[in-house]
């Protein structure tokens, strides 16, 4: 007799686990809120959460552990996301696995519950949505569906967190039962069927793999070719899992030679077939009205129609640089402003020295030229909020879709771009996580390698300084550009990987649309706030250990004592002599000498031995300087150049703002802000960028290849623009 799976004996017996599953945005992590009153971000796309979060809530006085696993559509191994949950439901083994249903679109979502009944886990169904259902004429017989489907089926709203009372007592009367019923058997037919009952009693008469789940679950495994089930069953018993694999071949040549199909595909027909039946009959009313499209439909036609779609999405990102460079400007200014306040009370208040140079060169310019640009982030983040709760953003991402595909991406790559930075100022970190939800490896690696294009949250700054800089009366056009060069860039890169390095077919894509929905000003304030929060938090602590790595670099090793002896005696001379412009000719010393001491320091050094080859494209040895920090985090480019022209300079408490100082140099022009730009979008990611690019592929090789190709890539393209630039005379 089939065993299905039982709840681990060292479950606490006093808190029972509830585990939610469903696909993605069916509301489960709504409902965990619900249940558990946690306050955690609601992504409008699927697959921004990989990992799993618990909590605690409590009912009737007891205390039960909710579990919100990722959002999945299937129990196969091709994505993290269903490794993950199939993990947790096979070696954690909650006591009440909840599945999360999306009431409109019951066909699709019921496609994880067959699977799950499968298996056997302990299972009560949450039809949520059902607000949103009957708006839109769908209206769900639970009781029905119930009776049919043999697990209680309880209809909530998550949003409001109605029915959450009614879903923990069948959830609750479920895990006391201490097991999950018979699992659920679907035919496959004849063929298929006969082979499961060969491989069924092979697998009972051995207790193979009894811990992964019933006989038939695993057959069922074997049949799909699932790689997992596979490895762990030839370490196990290999002889066994021989003959099993010599069992679907044998099924398998049969269907390609009767059906003109395989396994996995024909058990994928015939379990929508079962839920095709089962929805049959009253189960599922729909209120067919022709005339009346559902708001967010026709509010589709026109946002993703093929010609209007693009230009309106041009449009909003067009609008969403103009609010944020517009309102910014002012707060960034004070920001300056109080900066460099800073600046003169510590030049005045502290003795000439390392300690002063320290505080004036390394903390305030250094950081404060981070924490400047903290209002222009805010707004930015505020916009990419609006447009993501809204639900826009998944639109963006099914129109661009249809370009992905050219380029060997996969819709779900528009997704990791976008959080990347694709539109402004993500971060390229979770982007490289979000490529997770790809199921070609192929597809994934090609994302992961080509989202750090995306302009993040760092680089925005040294962008945004050279705008002010040079390109001041152009901000919005110039910023548009920028984000122009980089999407053709990783697009071309990702050409470039598919057809060479990582070649291989695409896969299908279906993305769903969720409904417009207007986004409330708290969750937009959240939104904003966690990632504004995160900007601070870092250049708090790493920027600034960096930047006073950097600066430490840049000051020693300090001049010699005959070198600094030799400006002593200059300005000895110049005090002694006859010159009415003592002032003038003595700075003038200072500065010389404040310069000869940046190039004779560590970094100084570095960046002028770089010179003889970064002049190519135009950057001078302070530029390269601050190049070399943003390898360890892009924020420090400005940070650094902060530093460098401070301690070039020998008043930096009236030296201005960095862009005016950067505007007066004669070693900056356009051409040369052009270069730079460039290079700041294409070089080597960040430190930690690597280390998660490295991780997710699964091997160094790919985060040295992102290194080494980026920064290689980014240096030709420099050297192209400044020379080219140049050239044309547009400096
Ligand atoms: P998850 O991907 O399964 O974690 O789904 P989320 O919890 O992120 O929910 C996706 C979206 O559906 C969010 O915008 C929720 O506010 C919304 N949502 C969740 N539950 C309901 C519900 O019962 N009714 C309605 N109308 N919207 C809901
Ligand atoms: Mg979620």
């Amino acid at each position: 007799m089939e065993t299905a799976l039982m709840p681990a004996e060292d479950a606490n017996p006093g808190s029972p686990t509830l585990a939610l599953t469903g696909n993605p945005n069916s509301g489960k992590t709504t409902l965990f809120n619900a249940l558990t009153g946690a306050r955690q971000h609601v992504g409008n796309y699927p697959g921004v959460t990989v990992e799993t979060k618990e909590g605690v809530c409590n009912h009737n006085g007891r205390q039960v552990r909710v579990v919100d696993l990722p959002g999945t559509y299937s129990l196969t191994a091709y994505s993290m996301e269903e490794v993950v949950t199939r993990d947790f439901l096979i070696r954690r083994r909650p006591d009440v696995v909840v599945d999360v249903v999306d009431a409109s679109n019951l066909e699709r979502n019921l496609y994880l519950t067959v699977q799950l009944m499968e298996m056997g886990v302990p299972l009560v169904l949450c039809l949520n949505m059902v607000d949103a259902a009957r708006k839109r004429g769908i209206e769900v017989d639970a009781e029905r569906l119930s009776a049919r489907l043999g697990a209680e089926v309880i209809p909530t709203v998550a949003r409001t967190g109605k029915g959450k009372e009614a879903l923990l007592d069948a959830a609750l009367r479920k895990a006391r039962e201490g097991a999950g019923g018979p699992p659920l058997v679907i035919s496959y037919g004849n063929d298929i069927d006969e082979a499961i009952a060969a491989m069924e009693a092979l697998i009972s008469s051995r207790a193979f793999l009894a811990g992964s789940g019933p006989a038939r679950w695993i057959a069922l495994k074997y049949l799909e070719e699932d790689g997992r089930i596979l490895a762990e069953g030839d370490a196990a018993d290999p002889a066994l899992s021989a003959s099993l694999k010599e069992e679907v071949r044998k099924v398998s040549v049969h269907l390609a030679r009767t059906l003109d199909t395989e396994p996995e595909a024909l058990i994928s027909d015939q379990r929508y077939g079962f839920i095709h039946a089962l929805l049959r009959e009253g189960v599922v009313r729909r209120e067919h009205d022709q005339n009346r499209l559902y708001v967010s439909d026709r509010i589709d036609r026109f946002l993703t129609h093929r010609l209007f779609g693009p230009l309106v999405m041009l449009a909003v990102v067009m609008a969403l640089y103009r609010f944020m460079f517009t309102y910014s400007a002012r707060p960034v200014a004070w920001m300056e402003g109080i900066f460099s306040w800073l600046g003169r009370l510590a030049s005045a208040h502290l003795p000439d020295g390392v300690l002063r140079s320290l505080v004036i060169s390394g903390l305030i310019d250094g950081v404060g030229g981070v924490m400047s640009f903290v209002p222009l982030i805010l707004l930015m983040f505020f916009g990419i909020a609006i447009l993501e709760d809204s639900g826009y953003l998944a639109r963006v991402a099914y129109m661009l879709d249809r370009v992905f595909r050219i380029f060997g991406l996969h819709g779900n790559s528009v997704i990791s771009y976008i959080v990347a930075g694709g539109i402004a100022g993500g971060c390229a970190v979770p982007g490289v996580l979000a490529a997770r939800t790809l199921r070609s490896p192929r597809e994934r690696l090609a994302t992961l390698l080509t989202a750090p294009f995306m302009n993040c949250g760092a680089k925005l700054p040294v962008f945004a300084l050279l705008i002010a800089a040079f390109f001041a009366e152009h901000r919005e056009e110039v910023m548009f550009t920028i984000t122009l060069i980089a999407w053709t860039g990783a697009l071309l890169a990702a050409r470039l990987f598919r057809s060479t390095v990582i070649r291989g077919p695409a896969t299908p894509f279906v993305m769903e649309l969720p409904p417009y929905r207007v986004p409330t000003l708290r969750g937009l304030l959240i939104h904003t706030w966690e990632r504004t929060w995160q900007y601070i938090k870092k250049a708090g602590t790493v920027i600034l250990a960096i930047a006073i790595i950097l600066w430490a670099m840049m000051t020693f090793p300090a001049l010699s004592d005959s070198q600094v002896g030799r400006f002593e005696s200059e300005r000895a001379e110049i005090l002694a002599s006859a010159t009415t412009e003592k002032k003038a000719e003595l700075e003038a010393v200072d500065r010389a000498q404040a310069e000869a001491g940046l190039r004779n320091s560590l970094a100084g050094r570095i960046g002028v031995a770089l010179e003889r080859v970064t002049r190519w494209a135009g950057f001078d040895w302070r530029t390269n300087v601050a190049l070399l920090g943003g390898f360890a985090a892009k924020e420090v480019v400005v940070s650094t150049l902060g530093t460098a022209y401070s301690l070039g300079e020998v008043n930096p408490e009236q030296g201005g703002g960095l862009a005016e100082r950067l505007a007066a140099n004669p070693g900056w022009n356009r051409v040369v802000a052009w270069s730079m730009i460039v290079f700041t979008i294409f070089y080597a990611p960040c430190f930690v960028a690597v280390v998660c690019i490295a991780r997710e592929a699964g091997s160094w090789k790919w985060g040295a290849f992102s290194v080494l190709f980026n920064t290689a890539v980014a240096f030709g393209l420099a050297v192209a623009v400044y020379q080219v630039g140049t050239l044309l005379g547009a400096g």
